[in-house]
């Protein structure tokens, strides 16, 4: 754990009891913080209190009487702002309570006295962008472990970023940050930030798509990271990397990443047909096969590859370093996952393409798809899919979505199943040799199941027992 520095003797709420917000707590308390808890959902309060924690009704005037607070840490999943703040924060921000989160409190907390005496103290690397933040957050971790260096992995991909040890010399830690976590993070200071892509979601919680990239920027704007590497295949990020600083010390402090596109200028890591390829300066550097490595397949994760490989190569890692960590990387659950191949037929899970974009990387990734789709549909739906529906052979719908689906559908196969059981069940009386049947929802799995992993789960445990 990382005790949370600052707070000695001064009263700190920790809104929001789930994993990140317990693990908040502690920290705060292990710091002499006088931790006060809330969660709207009774098991939180009750995993809060089991612990000793002070318990008070922030959303109303009553919890907060007699409270001096000066901070209150806000958990990912509570709206600050928009579609509505919630009602303990808008008592904090009545109060002029200052707002933070986990990761604010980890940039305040991680450097200590003891990292002078250290030959390279610890560096920390951050990871967002719309869609492969896990994927690239995992590969570069893995990359780091195979070349032999230290290395946690924390944030968004499912470890509280306080739960990390104390950093280690030579150490690099790797944090996936969600667009909810950059954009209430007081402090943000990365050695290194990747930006990968940006496209529509969460809008609701952002204010439109505006809000969505500024809260995503502000790890560059905010974090004044040493090295940035970004992503350019779509407007933002040219946008982003054209507006970071310029340095002349430090040479290319921008790395630009790409899949749609070859950069030859500056520094630049870029996947074409398969081939991974460094430039710097007007001259090749490297050049690496991608098309054998097994679970990153598809242009999308091409592009997850090379952003790990230019944090890798900024880390000062030899590209002879780098691919046998890539070569070896075993992929993520529930993202282009192949569970199994039954007569020819492959069962991919992607439970995790819960909006458009993911799920069309996904389709293009296979010429004949069988696809299951449908949850509680994100903005837009699936229309902008439309130019790919001639490799599904058949689309079989589940949950809320699956009417509205149909209608955009139009001429395509499709069946509205309702549930994962009869979904899987009619996908493989039908499948013929050589199809794959998809899992890639492009919706939210709130309707029907916890979360995503929830999902995927059922969708895998129907596949072993067909
Ligand atoms: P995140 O953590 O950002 O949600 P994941 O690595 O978990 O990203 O991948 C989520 C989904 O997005 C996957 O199911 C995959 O289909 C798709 N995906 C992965 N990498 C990319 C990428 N670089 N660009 C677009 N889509 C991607």
């Amino acid at each position: 754990m990382i005790p949370v520095r600052g707070y000695d003797g001064h009263t700190v709420g920790v809104l929001g009891l789930g994993r990140s917000g317990l693990v908040a707590a502690r920290a705060l308390r292990s710091g002499g913080a006088n931790v006060i808890a809330w969660d709207d959902n009774e098991a939180g309060r009750a995993a809060a209190a089991d612990e000793g924690f002070a318990l008070a009704d922030l959303t109303r005037d009553k919890g907060w009487e007699g409270l001096e607070m000066v901070t209150l840490i806000v958990s990912p999943g509570i709206p600050h702002l928009y579609p509505a703040p919630h009602a303990a924060v808008t008592q904090a921000l009545n109060r002029g309570v200052v707002i933070d989160n986990d990761i604010g409190l980890f940039f305040r907390s991680f450097a200590t006295e003891d990292w002078e005496q250290m030959d390279v103290p610890p560096r920390v690397v951050c990871i967002t962008g719309s869609n492969g933040k896990s994927t690239t957050t995992a590969l570069l971790h893995h990359c780091l472990q195979q070349a032999g260096v230290r290395t946690q992995m924390a944030g968004n991909i499912g470890r509280g970023v306080l739960d990390l040890e104390p950093g280690r010399d030579g150490e690099v830690v790797v944090l996936e940050l969600s667009s909810y976590q950059t954009e209430v993070a007081r402090a943000l200071a990365p050695d290194i930030a990747v930006f990968l892509n940006l496209s529509p979601d969460h809008l609701d919680r952002h204010g439109g798509i505006g809000g969505y990239f500024a809260a995503k920027a502000r790890l560059f704007t905010q974090g004044g990271p040493e090295r940035s590497v970004i992503g350019v295949d779509g407007p933002e990020g040219r946008m982003l990397a054209a507006t970071m600083r310029e340095d002349a010390d430090n040479g290319d402090p921008v790395i630009r990443i790409a899949n749609s596109v070859q950069i030859k200028t500056g520094w630049s890591v870029f996947a074409r047909k398969g081939f991974l390829s460094e430039w710097r300066r007007g001259r090749q550097v490297a050049s690496i096969d991608l098309r054998a490595m097994a679970s990153l397949p598809g242009a999308h994760n091409h592009q997850n590859a090379c952003a790990a490989y230019a944090v890798l190569r900024a880390l000062g890692l030899a590209p002879r370093q780098i691919e046998p960590g890539l070569a070896s990387y075993p992929g993520l659950a529930h993202r282009s996952q192949l569970l199994r191949v039954i007569g020819d037929v492959a069962y991919v899970n992607d439970s995790k393409a819960t909006n458009a974009d993911a799920a069309e990387k996904a389709l293009l990734a296979f010429s004949k798809v069988r696809w299951i789709l449908g949850g509680r549909a994100k903005e837009g739906g699936i229309e902008s899919l439309t130019p790919l529906f001639g490799r599904v052979a058949k689309a079989y719908l589940i949950g809320e979505a699956a009417e509205a689906f149909a209608a955009t559908l139009g001429a395509v196969p499709h069946q509205i199943c309702g549930t994962m059981e009869a979904a899987v069940a009619a996908a493989a009386a039908e499948a013929e040799p050589g199809d794959t049947v998809l899992l890639a929802p492009a919706c939210a799995s709130f309707d029907q199941y916890p979360s995503f992993e929830a999902r995927g789960e059922d969708f895998a445990a129907r596949v072993a027992a067909l």
